[in-house]
C-alpha cells in the first residue's frame, strides 16, 4: 500500500486532465446530488460524495450506442466507440457491480462493445466517507472490496492511502510527479479504523440475510396477492431499473434514412418495469400486468442472477429507493416483508 498528500493527488489528477490522452471523468455535485463526468479540475471532484445520480455503468453501456452501420452501396459495418477513460472515485457497492456486469457480457455472449469499453478503463474507487440514506451496503456485503478496482484510495486525513489492485493502477501511479511512500503501521491502522466505522454509516433496518433471498424469493413466487399490493402504486417508469448498477437490458432498433439507403443499428437501455419490455409480435405481452413486472424484477435481483452466477444482483446502493416516486422500490421493504411475513399473506 502506497500513500500520497491530498495536495499531491490534486496535482496528480490535474496533470490527468492536461496531460493524459486519454478522458478524466470524476465525481461532481449536481446541484443538491452528485454524478460521474468529465472532470476539468481537480478542484471539482468530490470524493466525500454519498451516492452518484446513475452509476458509472453508463460509460461501458452508454444509454445509446450504435452497434452497426449499413448503407445499400457499402453493406455493414461493425462500430464499437471506444474512448478510453479513467475514473476516479467508484465506491465500493459499484465496483462490485461492475464486476458482475463483467460476467454478464464475458460469459454469455462475449460483448466485444462492453468489454472493450472495460479493457480500455481505468477504475479508481475510494472507501466511501459517507452513505446515501437509503444505502444497505452494509447488510449486502458491498461496503468494501478487495477487487474489482485497479487503484483504491482511503482518507486518512491529509492523505490518501492508495491500494494498488492491478498492472493498469501501478502503470497509472508511475504519472505521479512528487515521491510516492510506503505506508507505516500508523496509516494501516488509520485504514482499519476508517473501515471500522463503516457500518455506521449505513440504515440497519434489514431483517434478512442475502443469501437467503433466492429461498425467499422462491417461496414468494406464486404469492399472487403479494405482488399485487406492493406493486399497487407503480407507474411503471423504469426508473429503479434505469439507475440500477447490476440492470443492463436493452432494446436494439434499425434507424434507416428516409431514402431507406442507408442507416444504423442502435441499442439503448430498456427496463423490465417497462410495459413494453416483454411485447412481442402478434401483440403479445409476457408480463402485462405491472405487479408480474415488479415480481420479476426482484426475482431478477435476488434469485435468477443467483442461480445463474452465484451472485445477488442487488448491491445496496440505495439508487432505487431513492428515486422511485411512489416510494415503492425499496428492495429492503420488500425483503423484510418476506423475510417476517409481515403482510399477512
Ligand atoms: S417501482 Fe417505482 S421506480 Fe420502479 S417502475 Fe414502479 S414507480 Fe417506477
Ligand atoms: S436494486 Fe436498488 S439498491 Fe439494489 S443495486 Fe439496484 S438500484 Fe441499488
Amino acid at each position: 500500500m502506497k500513500e500520497i498528500g491530498k495536495a499531491e493527488f490534486s496535482n496528480f489528477v490535474d496533470e490527468l486532465i492536461a496531460d493524459d490522452p486519454r478522458e478524466v471523468i470524476g465525481v461532481q455535485a449536481k446541484s443538491t446530488k452528485f454524478a460521474f463526468d468529465p472532470l476539468k479540475s481537480a478542484e471539482d471532484l468530490r470524493l466525500d460524495y454519498d451516492v452518484t445520480i446513475l452509476p458509472p455503468k453508463k460509460y461501458f453501456m452508454p444509454q445509446r450506442e450504435t452497434l452497426v452501420e449499413y448503407n445499400t452501396n457499402e453493406g455493414m459495418t461493425a462500430v464499437n466507440e471506444v474512448t478510453p477513460r479513467i475514473i476516479l472515485g467508484i465506491h465500493p457497492y459499484d465496483l462490485i457491480a461492475i464486476q458482475q456486469m463483467d460476467k454478464v457480457f464475458e460469459e454469455t455472449h462475449s460483448d466485444e462493445n462492453y468489454l472493450a469499453k472495460r479493457r480500455q478503463s481505468v477504475l479508481v474507487g475510494v472507501n466511501m466517507k459517507n452513505a446515501s440514506e437509503w444505502s444497505f451496503a452494509q447488510t449486502m456485503g458491498t461496503a468494501t472490496t478487495e477487487s474489482g478496482y485497479d487503484l483504491m484510495l482511503t482518507d486518512i486525513g491529509d492523505k490518501y492511502a492508495v491500494e494498488i489492485g492491478s498492472v493498469k493502477g501501478s502503470k497509472l501511479l508511475e504519472n505521479v510527479k512528487s515521491e510516492l511512500g510506503d505506508v507505516g503501521m500508523e496509516e494501516i491502522e488509520k485504514v482499519r479504523k476508517f473501515k471500522d466505522k463503516l457500518p455506521g454509516k449505513f440504515r440497519d433496518d434489514s431483517a434478512f440475510d442475502p443469501f437467503e433471498l433466492p429461498r425467499l424469493l422462491s417461496e414468494y413466487y406464486g404469492k399472487d396477492e403479494f405482488w399485487e399490493e406492493n406493486a399497487e402504486d407503480c407507474l411503471s417508469c423504469g426508473t429503479c431499473n434505469l439507475v440500477c448498477p447490476t440492470c443492463y437490458c436493452f432494446d436494439v432498433k434499425d434507424v434507416n434514412d428516409i431514402t431507406l439507403t442507408e442507416g444504423e443499428r442502435l441499442r439503448t437501455w430498456d427496463g423490465c418495469m417497462l410495459e413494453a419490455f416483454a411485447e412481442v409480435a402478434g401483440d403479445e405481452n409476457f408480463r402485462e400486468q405491472k405487479a408480474a413486472r415488479y415480481r420479476h424484477r426482484y426475482m431478477r435481483k435476488g434469485r435468477y442472477m443467483y442461480n445463474k452466477f452465484g451472485d445477488i444482483a442487488c448491491v445496496g446502493c440505495g439508487r432505487c429507493s431513492e428515486q422511485c416516486v411512489p416510494d415503492i422500490a425499496d428492495p429492503v421493504d420488500v425483503f423484510n416483508q418476506m423475510k417476517e411475513g409481515t403482510n399477512g399473506i
